[in-house]
């Protein structure tokens, strides 16, 4: 494309929330043939409401709530955020907290209290050894509702399970039809587990989900599409999605997420909502057609 019609093209795109890095990736966008989005504040708001709390046998509510807030204060994960608000409006005071480190696509551990406290995935407890009893049927039963669930422990031992829920975005399922009519293929990848992923995906008419991905799972997902042939744009907000949305053929970054993600994409879409996708598609189709 000449660099007139790249200028008028990124300017347009511009007045659309639909920030391209450089003109280049304003040239390779109509190329794109499948687009990859992560689900938590991609696809859903990203602003989950803390919804279940289950105890262990002797573990009192308020205690564990308590122990997981001030486990999550220092996370920046939006999980996090929500638990936090949720912990707090029931008056529950946090407590001090030591070591503290976030596990991205796990969840987080510290010490509060002189207690180990983790709060996260299957995964999580499975790399420290923890046992979980028959509490795993009530986590799928939440998951299958479209819930995260994230099991807790204590000092080594299952203390309970938390839940959260999110809302899919107004916009999401009509974005994720117009990329359908366009013959784009739509692929959901997430760290949440299949069950929540699959009850999200069919919400917004999404057929193809790759769940409990880590964030250079995520990435090696990206290129294995690529070695297949595909065009792949990744859309994400997370610091989880930055190494995907760096090796995927565009990688366009939610303008309400991390700062992290937007550094690693090429394009930033500002208005959160999914049918930027289409449009930037569009508007590289559009300059592109101009030179010809
Ligand atoms: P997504 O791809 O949906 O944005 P992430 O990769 O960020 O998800 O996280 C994957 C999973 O790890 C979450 O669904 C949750 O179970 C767990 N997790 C991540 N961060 C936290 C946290 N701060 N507290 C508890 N669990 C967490
Ligand atoms: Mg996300």
């Amino acid at each position: 494309a000449t660099p007139t019609s790249i200028m008028a093209g990124s300017g347009r795109a511009a007045e659309l929330g639909i920030l391209f890095k450089g003109g280049e990736h304003l040239e390779q966008t109509h190329h794109i043939n499948t687009v990859v989005v992560d689900k938590t504040g991609t696809v859903t708001n990203g602003q989950p409401v803390l919804t279940d709390v289950v105890v262990a046998d002797g573990m009192n509510v308020r205690m564990l709530l308590s122990f997981i807030g001030s486990a999550e204060k220092q996370s920046e994960h939006p999980l996090a955020e929500s638990i936090i608000r949720g912990i707090e409006q029931q008056g529950i005071k946090l407590r001090e907290v030591r070591d503290f480190e976030a596990l991205p696509g796990y969840g987080v551990k510290a010490t509060v209290n002189q207690r180990a406290i983790l709060v996260g995935t299957r995964k999580l407890m499975e790399k420290y050894h923890i046992k979980i009893p028959n509490a795993l049927i009530i986590m799928e039963k939440l998951e299958a509702e479209g819930k995260t669930a994230m099991i807790v422990s204590i000092d080594g031992k299952y203390a309970g399970i938390i839940a959260v829920a999110d809302t899919i975005k107004d916009t999401s399922r009509q974005a994720i039809e117009r990329l359908h009519a366009m013959g784009i293929e739509v692929i959901m990848m997430t760290g949440d587990n299949e069950r929540t992923a699959k009850a999200i995906a069919q919400q917004v008419g999404i057929q193809r989900v790759i769940p409990e991905l880590l964030p250079e799972g995520k990435a090696e997902e990206v290129k294995k599409l690529q070695a297949l042939g595909r065009k792949v744009a990744m859309v994400g907000d997370g610091i989880n999605d930055a190494p995907a949305l760096a090796v995927a053929n565009i990688g366009m970054a939610i303008g309400t997420g991390t700062d992290i993600a937007m550094e690693a994409a090429d394009i930033t879409l500002i208005r959160g909502d999914l049918n930027s996708i289409a449009d930037a598609i569009i508007m590289s189709q559009k300059t592109m057609a101009n030179i010809k």
